[in-house]
């Protein structure tokens, strides 16, 4: 596991928020239509703290989406630019919280930020630990030439190449099929 559990978690719901992004080329349209799918992305991930349930809810947390995707796409320089950006307008105070079932763990907003505030600095202080320990490469665009999806690679071997989903099984797919025709091939 390269990062503390909350890292992880909160870096691959940062990801699947970026991936909800429907103005993105090749994306399968918004997925977060209305406030009703705002609810059930934020029930999916855990997300705890007030919320308003409104439309300006929901257009804030769409607005953060091409900032945050931004983290994907721009050099080191340009990821701590927009992290230390992230983090100084939400006025963010770290404290080690438990709440739940999790653990103590980091929150750097009160839980009456607005929704937006508390998932934008929640990003922006699990990829300060992928800063810190200088793994910046586990943060990729999918493989796959037709998808721009944004991917975390956790794995050991930081071989994923894929985004969960479509493109992860569509290529696990063809590598199956692949060692099949391989081993069935006559000779
Ligand atoms: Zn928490
Ligand atoms: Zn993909």
């Amino acid at each position: 596991m390269p990062f503390a559990h909350d890292t992880e978690v909160a870096l691959a719901a940062a990801a699947a928020l970026v991936n909800t992004d429907g103005s993105v080329e090749f994306s399968d349209g918004e997925q977060l239509p209305d406030i009703a799918a705002l609810d059930r992305f934020i029930d999916t991930w855990g997300w705890t703290g007030e919320r308003e349930h409104n439309d300006a809810e929901l257009r804030a947390v769409r607005t953060l989406r091409p900032r945050l995707r931004r983290i994907w796409e721009v050099d080191e320089d340009g990821v701590v630019a927009i992290v230390n950006g992230l983090l100084s307008e939400a006025r963010a105070l770290p404290q080690l919280v438990k709440h739940d079932e999790w653990s103590y763990h980091l929150h750097a907003t009160p839980p009456a930020a607005p929704l937006a505030t508390r998932i934008a600095v929640e990003a922006a202080m699990a990829v300060i630990d992928v800063v810190r320990s200088n793994e910046l490469g586990r943060l990729r665009i999918c493989a796959s030439p037709t998808c721009l999806d944004v991917v975390v690679d956790l794995s050991k071997n930081r071989s994923k190449r894929f985004c969960e989903g479509t493109c992860g099984n569509r290529a696990a797919v063809a590598a199956y099929r692949a060692r099949k025709s391989q081993i069935s091939a006559p000779r």
